[in-house]
């Protein structure tokens, strides 16, 4: 049972010395008990109390780890049911299932391609996390054969071995190369050698019981008992409103009722749920918005892969600060005295646009990023952190001055309404309005802009 704010602070030092970073012990009772501060913050915190605090400070649903290095997906320790409440903070690993009865040269295909499958997206690079091997001959050494066809393609990949047979898991365990990979499943009929099997081996387990969640937080109780702790959950359910319901019946019973025994990432298998791939991907959506933390498809086709990592990093990106890039002045191309200077706002997705579409020009530009605290061009302005004031002070603080034989500047086509006020806040310059689109300006750079 969840400890109150008070009953928290009954067993805090009560110095107020404010070292965990609160002004008084109460308050940090309360981010405590609200799960959003450590119990680690607090040195002063005697053995007897951490105790009797572990329950209060444990996240409600645990961080569960697979693979290793820097290829490693972490996904649980989240605390909200919203994004826009607090934030998400774990993405979804995005796993690709090959099926051991497939022909060897299919899997090295398959595997390569999500291996090498990378794509840029406002200075991230994005791609999927791993491969879950399916033990669908029912055969152990098949199983193995695959899974070191699979580590020859995918060396630092993470890897989901899939089979209810705790041999076949032995077996794969020996050609996998000891890289934490995830365990699926155990069930309510092989849970003990499967829990056996995770503890020698101290790997995470899938748990999965189809029938109503009381069955699936029994197994928990159950294989906690074993003493495996890093557990997924599969509620077993695959059409769209089924796992809907279930995965936020979990959420909720994790993070409102603290219900330990449900605190755990959940898997999913949207293929399973789906007449086609475009049906897979739109379930894979659902999925990654709520609430899943491993999600194995079917097929791979770049197609679909692009829009559910832009989903994925949407939904999890912090609300509340948005993806910024560093103001000052870029290069694109190689901009000489003569060549444009274009301003725009530091948040990323504006950045990248405009970026984007200036290199695509072919004509070497200057790019001026003003600091707009990661706001887009109207949002900037509308809030003034993006008007003449703002403009004519970052022009001066970059020194773009010496960089230039003209006195040009280009503005955003949505703040036209500022050129006025910007030519009085920097004499002497020609402040010119451009597109509204990012997508414009390669056609305004090459029909409208001059030095002269
Ligand atoms: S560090 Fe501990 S003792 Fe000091 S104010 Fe925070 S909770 Fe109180």
């Amino acid at each position: 049972m969840a400890l109150t704010g008070l009953q928290i602070y009954k067993l805090l030092p009560k110095t107020n010395c404010k070292e965990c970073g609160f002004p008084t012990c109460l308050a940090f009772a309360m981010k405590l008990a609200a799960k959003q501060a450590e119990l680690s913050q607090c040195p002063y915190i005697s053995e007897e109390a951490k105790q009797a605090l572990a329950e209060a400070s444990a996240p409600p649903i645990r961080l569960v780890t697979v693979g290793v290095g820097d290829k490693k997906v972490e996904v649980g320790n989240e605390t909200v049911m919203f994004r826009h409440e607090k934030t998400f903070y774990h993405p979804p690993g995005l796993f690709v299932r090959v099926k051991d009865t497939q022909p060897k040269e299919e899997i090295e295909a398959i595997v390569s391609q999500v291996a090498q499958y990378s794509v840029e997206r406002v200075g991230l690079t994005l791609t999927f996390n791993g491969i879950a091997v399916e033990n669908a001959s029912g055969d152990a050494g098949t199983f193995a054969a695959c899974v070191e066809t699979v580590r020859a393609k995918a060396d630092d990949y993470p890897l989901i071995l899939i089979s209810n047979d705790a041999e076949a898991m032995k077996a794969a365990l020996e050609k996998e190369g000891g890289k934490n990979p995830l365990l699926y499943a155990a069930t309510p009929e092989n849970w003990e050698a499967m829990a056996g099997v995770a503890k020698e081996h101290k790997l995470p387990l899938a748990l999965r019981a189809d029938s109503d969640l009381s069955s699936l937080a029994s197994l928990v109780e159950q294989v906690k008992g074993a003493g495996v702790e890093d557990l997924v959950l599969d509620p077993g359910k695959r059409d769209p409103a089924g796992t809907l319901a279930v995965m936020t019946q979990l959420r909720r019973l994790a993070l409102k009722k603290n219900f330990r025994l449900l605190g755990y990432p959940i898997i999913t298998f949207p293929g399973e749920g789906a007449e086609t791939p475009e049906e897979e991907a739109l379930i894979a959506a659902q999925h990654i918005a709520k609430y899943s933390g491993f999600i194995v498809l079917d097929h791979f086709d770049p197609a679909v892969a692009y829009p559910l990592l832009t989903l994925r990093l949407n939904i999890y990106t912090d609300p509340q600060k948005p993806i910024q890039v560093s103001p000052g002045v870029y290069e694109i191309g190689k901009p000489s005295p003569e060549s444009p200077l274009l301003v725009t706002t530091n948040f990323s997705l504006t950045y990248f646009s405009v970026a984007g579409e200036v290199d695509g020009s072919g004509v070497p530009s200057w790019l001026l990023i003003c600091d707009s605290e990661g706001m887009s061009v109207l949002t900037a302005w509308a809030a003034g952190k993006f008007d003449a004031e703002k403009i004519a002070k970052t022009v001066k603080q970059y020194g773009i001055e010496e960089k230039l034989k003209h006195r040009k500047i280009i503005i955003p086509g949505f703040v036209a309404v500022i050129s006025g006020e910007l030519e009085d806040e920097l004499p002497g310059w020609e402040v010119m309005v451009g597109p509204r689109e990012a997508v414009d300006i390669p056609n305004y750079l090459k029909t409208v802009w001059s030095p002269n």
